[in-house]
């Protein structure tokens, strides 16, 4: 649902979970994240692979994931990649302005937190990942729900700012500068022997850039021998897509 009539968007948003901003961070060039404090979501059964949607401007919505969401308290944090960071203002995307503007004190409606059937934690020992800037908080919460941080490994290219801030979010993975084409690092990286590296056993799961995602899942099974009920994956946003 990443556009609709502004009337349906207003009443999806009333809907919503009130979400007060408590604090605004700014970790690396490439990325903001934010606090939020959502009495609702107490007791809420969280899972790594929810996702929510904000309504961004009046007829949008963009979908972005809990890094980590405390079902006592209710608080969440949410990573967002700046993916225009270093161009002009002007370019900034909808979810990016609506970024921009946010302040501490404010309070905005999120969709409660929800997996597609498909993509979502499974009961197993080990996870390893695989994706791009936009899914470091996806990561990072599995990180946080396993049973320990070194059950989840995996490989993550980001822009060359911003590879200090990955490694230390994400011990265990395999951190790559990003090139101007998008899953071109990650694609090299594979075809250099890190998949042996960064693959501990356990289920995979892809996501990020779409068009990516099918690459490096094509790739798992049809070189790497992973079995097809062994990927899981969710593409985040593709190219020449506005929203997802
Ligand atoms: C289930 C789900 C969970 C998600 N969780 C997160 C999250 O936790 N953190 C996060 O940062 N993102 C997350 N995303 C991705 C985010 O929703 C998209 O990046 C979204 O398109 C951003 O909206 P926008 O208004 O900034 O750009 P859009 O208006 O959607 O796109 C504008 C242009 O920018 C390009 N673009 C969009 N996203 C990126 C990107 N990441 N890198 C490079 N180019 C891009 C598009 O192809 C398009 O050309 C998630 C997406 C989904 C579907």
């Amino acid at each position: 649902m990443p556009s609709m009539p502004s009337l349906l968007a207003s009443a999806v948003e009333r809907r919503g979970i009130p979400c007060a901003v408590t604090g605004i961070e700014a970790p690396s060039p490439g990325f903001r994240r934010v606090h939020f404090d959502c009495g609702a979501l107490r007791g809420h059964d969280w899972d790594p692979c929810q996702a929510l949607a904000f309504r961004v401007a009046p007829t949008l919505f963009r979908h972005y994931t809990p890094e980590v969401l405390d079902t006592v308290s209710g608080t969440m944090s949410v990573l967002f990649q700046v993916h225009s960071a270093g161009r002009p203002a002007e370019r900034r995307s909808p979810g990016e302005r609506w970024l921009d503007a946010l302040k501490e004190g404010d309070t905005v409606h999120a969709t409660r937190p929800v997996a597609a059937r498909a993509f979502r934690m499974r009961p197993v020992e080990r996870f390893t990942g695989a994706g791009d800037a936009s899914t470091a908080g996806l990561w990072r919460a599995f990180q946080v729900r396993a049973a320990s941080p070194e059950a989840v490994t995996g490989l993550i290219e980001v822009p060359a700012e911003d590879t200090a801030f990955a490694s230390a979010l994400l011990p265990g993975f395999t951190v790559l500068k990003a090139g101007p084409e998008p899953g071109a690092a990650l694609l090299a990286a594979l075809d250099r022997g890190a998949w042996e590296e960064a693959h501990r056993g356990g289920h995979v799961y892809l996501s990020g850039h779409g068009q990516t995602v099918q690459r490096v899942r094509r790739l798992l099974l049809d070189r790497f021998g992973v079995p097809r009920s062994g990927v899981s994956t969710q593409p985040y946003w593709a190219t020449g897509r506005a929203g997802l």
